[in-house]
């Protein structure tokens, strides 16, 4: 709790001010070179995050939605292909298919995990499209194009169901990228490999954002693309940098996606606290769990299935009078967040598209439901209790009257 009595949904000033004096000298060490962009520093970066995700490679980039972008032109993404993805994740995932020159559509998500369903994915591949006797691809009856690629998206910092999910995209020949910009330290067990697999080592490539409230964020923008293949590592790093091989030497055309070397170096300093931080996330998130435990029949805590070894980027529990709720825990100086609010197939962005409620009852029911509780590392046990206390309230007041 601060002083005011409240408690935010993320307190990104403690970390800051713990480190303040470090990443003020990362600040002075770049005036001192006037490295600003490229360099060392954001080598040095590259290396460890690629290590911390058991990637062959790491290239750093100006944003996830960079990193999202460049990760699908780098894999063959062609313009006119389709790409899937989930309904119920932030827009950065579809803008970056459109922006490719790519359509996407969507796969519905599990009910429980709030990831990419598996056997949803099978269904669409088998009764939503028709093989092309030529190639032997995919071929959208939606879309009516070649389905090249999936972006599962490993939501609120727990992984998709990534063995069925990778056996799908290797017999349908599907590049997969995952989205794991809310995922940096998330933990799969692949029975088919016997061994626990980290966010961003398990699809041909993966993007992080590094926005400021992630688990590991810059002190501005920055992201990074992570992969096992030197080849497509190689061509995202031409991408960032307006496709160019060497200096004024473009093999194609780019854009301007770099990662700046204060934001690596800012990035450095908070990537040796990332592991003790994500524990103190899974830790905050059991304590919920056990205070919860008696409320069981009117709030859902966060399903983690045996698999998972989630970061909890977000703690996200479930009730039907969510939006109740949220103004009582307001009201209470309780931060809260939705994410998110409104599916992507019903934004009006994608008006146009044609899709309608009903489509994906799973992602629709789930937003007017799910309500993220404050989550940090350092969100003291006091004040988890103050929150359960005023949701307990709140549902015995309801089940009372
Ligand atoms: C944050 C986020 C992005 C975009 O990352 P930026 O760094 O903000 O561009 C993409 N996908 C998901 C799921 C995200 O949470």
């Amino acid at each position: 709790m601060s002083a005011n009595g409240k408690i935010p949904f993320l307190d990104l000033l403690t970390p800051h001010r713990e480190l303040g004096a470090e990443l003020v000298g990362v600040f002075n060490a770049a005036l001192s070179t006037a490295g600003f962009v490229g360099g060392p520093m954001v080598e040095e970066f590259e290396r460890e995050f690629a290590a911390f995700c058991d990637a062959a490679k790491c290239v750093g980039v100006g944003s996830g939605t960079d990193a999202l972008r460049f990760a699908l032109v780098a894999a063959g993404v062609k313009p006119g292909d389709t790409v899937l993805t989930v309904p119920n994740t932030f827009i950065a995932t579809t803008e970056t298919i459109s922006q490719v020159g790519a359509r996407f559509d969507f796969v519905e998500v599990d009910d429980r995990t709030y990831t990419m369903d598996p056997e949803k994915l099978r269904v669409y591949l088998e009764t939503e499209c028709r093989r092309d006797s030529r190639t032997n691809r995919m071929v959208s009856r939606r879309t009516g194009s070649v389905v090249t690629a999936l972006i599962p998206v490993h939501l609120y910092g727990q992984m998709a169901d990534m063995d069925p999910l990778l056996a799908l995209a290797d017999r349908y020949n599907l590049i997969l990228i995952e989205d794991a910009c809310q995922a940096h330290g998330a933990e799969y067990f692949s029975e088919k490999e016997k061994r626990w697999r980290k966010a961003g080592s398990m699809g041909h490539a993966a993007a992080f954002s590094f926005y400021p409230g992630k688990n590991l964020g810059a002190c501005g923008e920055a992201g990074a693309v992570t992969t096992n293949d030197e080849g497509l590592a190689r061509e995202v790093r031409m991408l960032r940098d307006h496709g160019q091989s060497r200096k004024y030497y473009h093999d194609v055309e780019g854009y301007n996606g770099r990662l700046d070397a204060i934001q690596a170096g800012i990035l450095r300093v908070k990537l040796h606290h990332l592991a003790l931080w994500n524990e103190q996330r899974r830790q905050a998130a059991e304590r919920y769990n056990e205070l919860f435990a008696p409320m069981r029949g009117s709030i859902a805590v966060p399903y983690q299935p045996a698999w998972s070894r989630p970061v909890y980027h977000l703690y996200v529990i479930r009730t039907s009078s969510r939006d109740e709720l949220q103004q009582r825990l307001s009201a209470a100086g309780i931060g809260t967040g939705i994410h998110y609010p409104i599916p992507l197939h019903l934004q009006t962005a994608y008006a146009e598209l044609g899709w309608k409620t009903g489509d994906f009852p799973v992602s629709e029911e789930a937003a007017k439901e799910i309500l993220s509780l404050p989550m940090f590392p350092g969100l003291r046990a006091e004040d988890q209790r103050r929150v359960v206390d005023v949701v307990e309230e709140f549902a015995s007041a309801r089940s009372a009257s």
